[in-house]
């Protein structure tokens, strides 16, 4: 028997998207990468290479010594910032406008399934979007912050001179247990994930294919590389997903 092509993929998955109930997408760095952001864990590529994030983008180090953590930041901040979505973000924003998609649940700090339009976005990680003072927990919209740097280089509160933090989660911190709530329940009552751009490595994420599985229902896999959920996928897609999503929403 011949593997299966990309295009019989493709149609194989519009059939099931258009079979299920409730379906719910997964994603992961992948899906921001043709928007120009690397992902951290690419070799000689990744945000991270020049410092260790476990020693600047901690919560340790954000309290210890927060003029570091900034230095590290703010040029990351101005990285993101001026990025736009990806034909994969505007693919799922698409199939959600045509109720064909949930909610999107995203292991993504950058903002772009926003900026996209999708409506129902769980960000397990937090976002850039906003970030708050750790005292008073005043906040900032992303384009507010460059205006709250101290002579320092650090983001300070305008009414009480705390300390200004990203709304992301920080190596060391908690995950918001809201939002990890959400995406269990999704992941549960799912007849379909799909999983997009994402390795399913990190947990508590990676473990949410799992839950769907559980349930009865099935996981498809759009991502380049290996992951440890292929055996148990119904289609499984190794191509760029800025080109594989829209195939999708062609095929739909
Ligand atoms: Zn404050």
């Amino acid at each position: 028997m011949n593997a299966p092509t990309t295009s019989s993929c493709v149609k194989h998955l519009a059939e099931l998207v258009r079979n299920s109930e409730r379906t719910v997408a997964l994603t992961g760095a992948g899906i921001s990468v043709p928007s120009g952001i690397p992902d951290f864990r690419t070799p000689g590529e990744g945000l991270w290479e020049k410092v260790d994030p476990m020693k600047v983008a901690t919560i340790d180090a954000f309290h210890r010594d927060t003029r570091a953590f900034w230095d590290f930041y703010r040029p990351r901040f101005d990285l993101l910032g001026d990025k736009v979505p990806s034909a994969g973000h505007r693919a799922l924003a698409e199939l959600e406008e045509r109720g064909l998609l949930d909610a999107v649940i995203t292991q993504n700090i950058d903002r772009l399934h926003s900026a996209a339009g999708t409506r129902e976005l769980i960000e397990v990680h937090g976002s850039i979007a906003t970030s708050s003072c750790t005292s008073c927990g005043c906040t900032w919209q992303l384009d507010q912050v460059a205006d709250l740097f101290d002579p320092d280089g650090i983001a300070t509160c305008t009414s009480c001179l705390g300390k200004v933090k990203p709304d992301v989660v920080l190596f060391g911190e908690m995950l918001p247990v809201a939002a990890i709530e959400r995406a269990r329940e999704l992941a549960e009552t799912a007849d379909l994930m799909l999983c997009v751009g994402s390795s399913l490595e990190v947990f508590p994420v990676a473990g949410l294919p799992e839950l769907t599985l559980e349930a009865g229902g099935r996981v498809a896999i759009l991502t380049i590389g290996p992951t440890p959920y292929d055996g148990a996928a119904e289609v499984r897609l190794d191509g760029d997903v800025a080109e594989v999503l829209p195939a999708l929403v062609a095929a739909l």
